[in-house]
């Protein structure tokens, strides 16, 4: 019988309370799946204004005090909820978390400073000391630094060990020098040692990189990719360095919450054995969106953050081409306004092909997953992905760039041997977008075999089963 752990998982954002992407995803399913191995995790998060009022409704006050920031004692609130058997804490300072941005504030290197005290000073508070911090994302990366440097004094935080993962390494949260007393409050050694300096800045990513116990990123081939210039993001050389320390453990995705079979957000629920009832998805779709019903021509789909990184330049650039064919195009997402302006510019030209949303809806993103038929996901780089997860999860059939998570999680279709059930091409150029989706309507077009990729999609495995057992297996190993 192992050992029962005590894990603390922080983040930024959790599902359902406040989401921008993936990163809330896992923080909601996660610990989820270690409290069912038997582990009693915790999470906690910032109190957003954005929280609905359904959960605030919830929160029982737990305690307060104040802690030091910028010279200055702020208070901390902690209140508590009882997420599906995950006891969630919320940190609470209207100064800090009632903004109309999560991460776009000009303070933000102090917000998450704030957030990292009041966690490990809520700790004793809360008579909770756990074997591991699990910290997520530039956010919460500074804290085992400040809790090697500030707080490993005190007896209660001395075995306290930490884990770090990277869900996605091109936002470092970096800062001026000046925030190093003022904010930071640590020992002028590690900017002299450059163990937190990258480009002559604070760097809060490096900080997770360099002073945790143990990094994981959320893919195998990612934590590879990562390594190397390309992908390293200017971190490259930090990542080699903690090599025996680091390694990819693929993100699932809730198989209770993202169920064909039973999901209320859908049109009508389907399974593998009964494809017609996803046709239905499809038409509603349709309908819903104002475009015309048609059971069998392609409808393609997009749901994203509109960025750089998902491939938009790709995409963009071959869209006029497929809409010479009799496919439709639905996308879902917004971002850089150069891009929503190209979608909505798009729906313009093509009102009978194209739908642009541009706004950020789970429940049309679930009617999507579910009515359609192919998934774009072109990234330049993508270090988990959910998005083809979910849309395999729905027989929605992936079209992805061979990169990060996207590698580990779809195999290409092969005719000869029949092996795959997804389509991908192997350099980031939209020629070999445009023929791989091309290659994916061919196969479309005919029943049997796409029928039996959808099916083949909808049995795989990306539950959080074996990856949970990954990290439980990481726990006790670094908490020995
Ligand atoms: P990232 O974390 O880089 O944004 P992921 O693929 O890991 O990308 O996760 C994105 C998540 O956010 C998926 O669950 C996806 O369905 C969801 N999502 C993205 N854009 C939207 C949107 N506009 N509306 C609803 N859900 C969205």
């Amino acid at each position: 019988m192992t050992r029962k752990l005590k894990i603390l998982f922080v983040a930024s954002e959790v599902e359902p309370f406040v989401k921008t992407g993936g990163l809330a995803d896992v923080a909601g399913s996660l610990p989820q799946e270690i409290k069912k191995l038997g582990h009693d995790i915790r999470v906690v998060l910032p109190e957003y204004s954005q929280i609905p009022q359904i959960y605030r409704d919830r929160l029982e006050p737990v305690t307060n005090f104040r802690t030091r920031v910028v010279w200055r004692n702020e208070y901390a609130g902690v209140n508590k909820l009882n997420n599906n058997g995950v006891e969630t804490y919320f940190i609470d300072n209207k100064n800090f978390f009632y903004r109309d941005s999560l991460y776009e504030n000009n303070d933000k290197h102090v917000q998450f400073i704030f957030f990292i005290r009041a966690i490990l000073e809520m700790l004793p508070k809360i008579d909770f000391k756990p074997d591991i911090i699990h910290c997520n994302d530039w956010q919460s990366a500074p804290l085992p630094l400040l809790l090697n440097d500030n707080y490993k004094k005190y007896d209660f935080y001395q075995d306290i060990k930490t884990i770090y993962t990277i869900h996605n390494l091109q936002y470092q949260g970096q800062f001026s020098p000046e925030i190093l007393d003022d904010v930071l409050g640590v020992s002028h050694e590690h900017w002299y040692s450059g163990n937190i300096r990258h480009n002559g800045l604070i760097n809060y990513m490096k900080m997770g990189i360099m002073y945790s116990d143990y990094i994981t990123t959320v893919s195998k081939t990612y934590a590879e990719e990562i390594k190397a210039p390309y992908y390293g993001e200017g971190l490259d050389y930090a990542l080699q360095m903690n090599d025996d320390n680091l390694r990819g453990i693929i993100n699932g995705i809730s198989y209770q919450q993202f169920d064909p079979e039973t999901d209320q957000k859908i049109y009508e629920n389907f399974i593998p054995e009964k494809l017609e009832a996803k046709t239905s998805n499809k038409t509603a779709l349709q309908k819903e969106l104002g475009l015309p019903v048609k059971k069998d021509i392609p409808a393609i789909g997009f749901i994203s953050r509109l960025v750089e990184q998902k491939g938009l330049d790709l995409l963009t650039r071959i869209l006029d081409k497929l809409l010479q064919e009799d496919i439709q195009f639905i996308m879902l997402g917004t971002g850089q306004p150069g891009y929503e302006n190209f979608f909505r510019e798009l729906a313009g030209r093509y009102p009978d092909k194209v739908s642009a949303n541009i706004k950020y809806d789970d429940k049309i993103a679930r009617k999507m997953y579910a009515g359609l038929d192919i998934f774009l996901m072109p990234s330049r780089f993508e270090p988990c992905g959910l998005g083809q997860l979910i849309s395999m999860r729905y027989g929605t059939i992936p079209v992805v760039n061979e990169t990060g998570g996207l590698v580990d999680t779809v195999q290409n279709y092969n005719e000869k041997t029949d092996e795959g059930y997804g389509f991908t091409f192997n350099s980031f150029d939209a020629h070999q977008l445009l023929d791989t989706v091309n290659r994916a309507i061919s196969y479309y077009q005919q029943p049997e075999i796409w029928d039996k990729l959808v099916k083949k999609a909808m049995n795989l495995d990306f539950s959080w089963h074996h990856s949970a057992q990954e990290y439980l297996e990481l726990y006790q190993q670094i908490s020995k």
